[in-house]
């Protein structure tokens, strides 16, 4: 009987984290659920919720993806111009940070960041007001 709740418990906290990391989190804001509008969302930089005011940044799982995006793509483009072995590789790295900004940009139309109460506050907080 108990193994059969705790099975029913599982697959129903299992249903609320795909929740959690599919739909509910994206795009809003963890202190009010507020929906934060793309355009003012930044990767390397804090930016307040437009509700209510509050300090976010983008989750570091989802710029650690851009990331790899971006290096992957590089590696593409290395590879169609002609370049390969340790050059491709070489060129690669150096052409991904161009490409991390426009992957973003594509990116958060297409899939919107979590975003997560800034921690950092003080040092970027006067920035962007
Ligand atoms: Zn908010």
């Amino acid at each position: 009987m108990s193994e059969e709740k705790s099975t029913k418990q599982i697959l129903k906290s299992i249903a609320e984290m795909r929740e959690q990391v599919f739909d509910q989190h994206s795009g809003e804001c963890p202190f009010c659920r507020g929906n934060v509008p793309p355009e003012i969302i930044r990767l390397r930089a804090t930016f307040s919720c437009p509700h209510c005011g509050n300090i976010l940044k983008v989750s570091g799982v989802y710029e650690i993806v851009i990331r790899l995006t971006a290096i992957a793509i590089g590696f593409v483009i290395a590879g169609m111009v002609g370049f390969d072995g340790l050059i491709l590789f070489c060129s690669g790295l150096i052409i991904a940070p161009l490409l991390v900004i426009p992957v973003w940009r594509v990116s958060i139309f297409f899939k919107r960041p979590f975003l997560i109460p800034s921690s950092e506050g003080v040092n970027t907080l006067n920035l962007h007001r």
